[in-house]
């Protein structure tokens, strides 16, 4: 174990836009990646997503629209990454599963588990779905042989294909599990994970016979085979940073955290972990699961209908905002549930006046009475609000971080919450306005100001992981540098210290504005 972290998103698989439940998961990953970089410094922290683009579904939905598989994806994976771009996800690695580094990662990684013996070929004859690509036994399946998934009866093909051993790792992955009880977080989905890990596993057919499919990677070992999309797929966690630093695997991606959604679970707790040991290398260190965002009490699917399209959330109520809403509202495992009605609830509750009024509040009162120079350094007098304020905002990041680190993400913006609000009581305590009528309080209102900018200014950097935009504009309008900016409370603004004209972060918003 190092110092070091690797985060992950699912990779989105390419036959469809981004909506705001995949948007979640993206915004969710960078909360942490950037809660983790200021812990452990930026350089120690990589952050990947990236799109899955072989298989099936990829050359059906391309067919469709009348062009070659590549170009089509090559138009979805811009898609994505203009939407992650869009929600400043500040990724390290955007991996397409159809870059020449990734095929010949997965090239090889197919021949380490081949040359173990761990890949053998069998003729098979199955019950296979097509939307699913994959196989099916008949107890999983809705009577009359109906995928519980499309609703649709799957065929029954026959066809010689490669498998890897699977059954053979199980009780490896379960002492794993058992060792380590936070290798799947929360617990819900750990012991989801252990039911299915109870019983004995069918291998894994990781091939495709190229007569039916040849939009995939060629297998090592046989040209007249590529490999099965889902196996290609897991690899692109590792891929890129493996082909770039040689000591990835085996130093950092030993603390990789792999945010997916509760549906990839059995995929990432039964057969990534046996992928992974078959080709001779560590497992990672946590799977972070998380439920879905509905929309209206219904799950968010294109098939559905109720698709959002995030990067217009953000275009129509400003940066963060959609970040700020999911991150609240969503307890990270559970289903949560989106709604415009609710976005305008929070946004005019929590930013506009909360935030957003403290901001200005406080900006304006250090212009009007001291043209925007602090004349003190933050202290606690002699004085019940001062120190109640100074608890309220010490530790703050650290608790902050302390929240994320568990994937509390709704209680990390609780506890900024509950800062600004004891900050905002505290303009009303101490009324610096009033004060500020009386020429000989005037170094105490100085006191005030410089206790509420400094409490800002705690606010504005806490705020980082989970409104990027936000806190930038924040700690701008104080005119700290980053050194500053990451202080402890108290040590950050010095006196002599100018800070700039108010100006509103987060207008109300009357009425919908869309
Ligand atoms: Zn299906």
């Amino acid at each position: 174990m190092t110092d070091r972290l690797h985060i992950t998103t699912a990779i989105f698989y390419c036959n469809a836009p981004p909506h705001v439940g995949s948007a979640y998961e993206a915004l969710a990953a960078d909360a942490y990646a950037r809660s983790q970089r200021r812990r452990l410094g930026r350089a120690r922290v990589s952050f990947l997503t990236g799109t899955d683009e072989h298989g099936d579904k990829i050359r059906r939905a391309a067919e469709a629209e009348g062009m070659p598989p590549k170009e089509f994806t090559d138009r979805t994976s811009a898609v994505f990454r203009r939407a992650w771009d869009g929600l400043h996800v500040s990724y390290d690695y955007f991996v397409r599963t159809t870059d020449p580094q990734h095929e010949q990662f997965v090239q090889q990684m197919l021949a380490r588990s081949h040359s173990r013996g761990d890949i053998y070929f069998k003729d098979y004859e199955g019950l296979y779905c097509v939307g699913c690509e994959r196989f099916y036994t008949e107890k999983e399946l809705l009577p009359a042989n109906v995928c519980p998934t499309h609703n649709q009866p799957v065929e029954r093909i026959s066809e010689g294909n490669y498998f890897l051993r699977i059954d053979k790792y199980r009780a490896q992955v379960v002492e794993h599990i058992q060792r380590h009880p936070d290798f799947i977080r929360p617990d819900r989905y750990r012991n989801e994970a252990l039911n299915m890990l109870a019983e004995p596993l069918a291998d894994l057919c990781i091939s495709r016979p190229k007569a039916r499919l040849e939009w995939g990677i060629e297998l090592p070992f046989d040209s007249n085979y590529v490999t099965y999309v889902w196996y290609d797929a897991f690899w692109a966690y590792v891929s890129a940073p493996a082909s770039r630093d040689p000591g990835f695997i085996t130093e950092v991606f030993p603390s990789a955290d792999h945010f997916i959604g509760k549906d990839i679970l059995k995929t990432h707790a039964v057969y990534w972990p046996p992928m992974l040991l078959s080709a001779g290398l560590p497992l990672f260190r946590h799977l972070d699961v998380h439920g879905w965002v509905n929309f209206g009490g219904q799950r968010m699917s294109k098939s559905s209908g109720n698709v959002a399209d995030p990067v217009s959330y953000e275009a129509a109520f400003g940066p963060d905002v959609l970040r700020y809403f999911l991150l609240r509202e969503v307890v990270y495992g559970l289903d949560g549930d989106f709604s415009e009605e609710r976005l305008i609830e929070r946004y005019n509750a929590d930013l506009a006046n909360d935030l957003g009024n403290f901001t200005s509040r406080v900006l304006s009162m250090a212009a009007r009475y001291f043209g925007g120079q602090l004349t003190c350094a933050p202290a606690v007098e002699d004085d019940a609000p001062d120190a109640a304020l100074a608890a309220a905002l010490g530790q703050l990041v650290e608790r902050v971080d302390a929240q994320v680190e568990t994937l509390a993400f709704n209680r990390g913006l609780e506890a900024i919450w509950q800062a600004l609000d004891v900050a905002n009581k505290y303009i009303v305590q101490t009324a610096p306005f009033t004060l500020a009528k009386d020429q000989a309080k005037l170094p105490r209102v100085a006191q005030i100001l410089a206790n509420l900018t400094e409490a800002l200014r705690v606010v504005g950097y806490a705020l980082d992981p989970f409104m990027p935009v936000t806190s930038r504009r924040i700690l701008d309008l104080l005119a700290v540098d980053q050194a500053a900016a990451a202080a402890p409370y108290g040590q950050g603004l010095k006196a002599g210290h100018q800070v700039n004209p108010a100006s509103a972060l987060f207008p109300r918003i009357e009425k919908k504005v869309r």
